[in-house]
């Protein structure tokens, strides 16, 4: 029934204050409403019980009244009476009033904390989404965020948002696009996005996604709600997967030569075993103090036979190689180029190195295999990107290109990939396509050889192209398909990846 421990004290008054009010009704020849100070007992009430105990205070005031009129005035006194109707009335006004007060006290109370409890909740689901919220208002105007913003932005929850603030902790090479979604808002765009990436003091860098839309216009002002979602951890999982799928890609060319040369090992080491025990039984008959040439004679047919066997498997394998399962569909060059494109664009971006696409429209469809012809491209810009690397480190460098680009040449395709790096020598231009020619450390020299062969296998012809100036260019063609297929490409010249 009390409100708080601490209101014992404040109930022991009230108490001594309404039998002072009844002793001096009651017991004083006074000629005046005493009684109405009953309602000063039913206001302290409720600071001291529930509405419950206020209610019963009014009554039990009301009551008093009657009971001390009834005490001092025995005959029916119509001004007495009408005084103690009064001070009942104004007890019983009271008493409903504080009741009223109390009400709407207790559900205001109940409001303030469902909505502590709803920010609680809200910033708890904030942190756990790693999404804040906020509102800001364009051009240039004053700013608010969640706890989540400030933690995100890794500024203290003290700490007033600004313009200034968020270009600040903005990475300087994300400044322009943060510039650019700055003036949309300014123009009173319905809608805003960003993915960028902020600096944090330390040197870390997060990636967030920032989304508002367009909440009110006052006076010139528009007023944008927005969110903006810490996306690290998803772009993270997202680089991971397009490393893997690039690495998966370049191991490809591993396998297929190992594979290729584990069949020929295993298919010519016969042959060449049984030339080498021919070759040895020549060399006795022929060391005899007097040689038996018939015996080496047919000894070296044998060897001449071997060798004749290990050079068919080889052409078998070749044959195997070339043909294998290999598809020979239409194929759109421009299609394919950009699904490549598409492949390595995270590793490009990574390097910083801007890829260009540099399509001719309506070119006739090629016949081939789409998956061998993605891994030729594959290798040409992971070559093109690993010789612009070599030449300086990502830091000290300008951001490099490469372009890639079709053209139709008379009843032939030609794809080339040209890069900013330092470009090929005469020497090494003649023997970039031999097997095992490498000039990296962790090179395997496979790469151009096996592209090389597939191109061939295609009825096509690679070749790298020695220029003045920076840069190495590499170029195949491939034939054209004698099927139409529907041409998707369209005017993408100059467009970036
Ligand atoms: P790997 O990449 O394993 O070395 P490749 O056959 O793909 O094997 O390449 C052979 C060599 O050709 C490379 O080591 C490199 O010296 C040279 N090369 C290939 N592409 C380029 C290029 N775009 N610029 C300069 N050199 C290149």
């Amino acid at each position: 029934m009390f409100q708080s421990p601490g209101s014992k004290l404040r109930a022991a008054g009230v108490v001594l204050l309404t039998l002072a009010i009844f002793a001096v009704d009651a017991f004083t020849a006074l000629d005046i409403a005493i009684a109405v100070l009953y309602v000063v007992v039913v206001l302290c009430a409720t600071s001291v019980w529930s509405r419950r105990g206020v209610l019963l205070t009014g009554v039990a005031c009301a009551a008093l009244t009657v009971g001390a009129f009834a005490l001092t005035h025995h005959g029916v006194v119509s001004s007495p009476m009408a005084r103690c109707l009064v001070s009942v009335a104004a007890i019983a006004i009271t008493t409903v009033l504080a009741l009223a007060g109390m009400a709407a006290t207790d559900a205001l109370r109940q409001r303030s904390e469902s909505l502590r409890l709803s920010e609680a909740f809200l910033a708890s689901t904030q942190r756990i989404s790693r999404t804040s919220s906020f509102r800001f208002q364009a051009p240039g105007g004053a700013m608010h965020w969640s706890e989540e913003a400030a933690r995100i932005y890794g500024v203290g929850l003290e700490v007033t948002p600004t313009q200034a603030l968020v270009r600040e902790r903005t990475h300087p090479d994300d400044w322009p696009l943060l510039d650019d979604v700055i003036a949309q808002s300014d123009r009173g765009e319905a809608t805003i996005e960003l993915r960028h990436r902020l600096r944090m003091p330390d040197g870390t860098v997060k990636h967030v996604h920032m989304i508002a839309r367009l909440a009110a216009v006052h006076d010139g002002q528009f007023e944008y709600l927005g969110a903006l979602m810490d996306v690290s951890a998803a772009h993270e999982a997202a680089e991971t997967l397009h490393r893997t799928q690039a690495e998966l890609a370049h191991a490809t060319r591993v396998t297929t030569l190992g594979e290729l040369a584990a069949s020929i090992a295993h298919e010519v080491n016969q042959p060449l075993a049984a030339v080498s025990t021919n070759g040895n039984a020549c060399l006795r008959w022929l060391n005899r103090p007097e040689p038996d040439l018939l015996e080496a004679r047919l000894a070296l047919d044998r060897i001449l036979a071997d060798t004749y066997r290990a050079s068919e498997v080889i052409q078998r394998i070749r044959a195997l190689a070339r043909k294998g399962e290999a598809q020979r569909l239409p194929l759109d060059v421009n299609t394919l180029l950009r699904d490549t494109a598409a492949l390595v664009q995270r590793e490009l971006s990574n390097h910083r190195i801007v890829l260009e696409l540099n399509l001719a429209p309506g070119l006739p469809p090629v016949a081939g295999d789409a998956v061998q012809l993605q891994q030729v491209v594959i290798n040409l810009l992971m070559n093109a990107m690993q010789a612009i690397d070599g030449a300086a480190p990502e830091w000290l460098r300008r951001q490099q290109r490469i372009v890639l680009s079709t053209r139709l040449d008379g009843d032939q395709v030609e794809i080339e990939v040209a890069d900013s790096g330092p470009g090929l020598s005469e020497l090494q231009a003649g023997r970039l396509f031999e097997a095992f020619y490498t000039t990296k450390a962790d090179g395997m020299g496979m790469g151009l050889a096996i592209c090389r062969s597939i191109v061939e296998a295609h009825g096509g012809s690679i070749r790298a192209m020695v220029h003045a100036g920076p840069g190495a260019t590499l170029a195949f063609t491939l034939p054209c398909a004698a099927v139409k297929v529907e041409d998707t490409s369209n005017a993408v010249t100059g467009a970036p990846a």
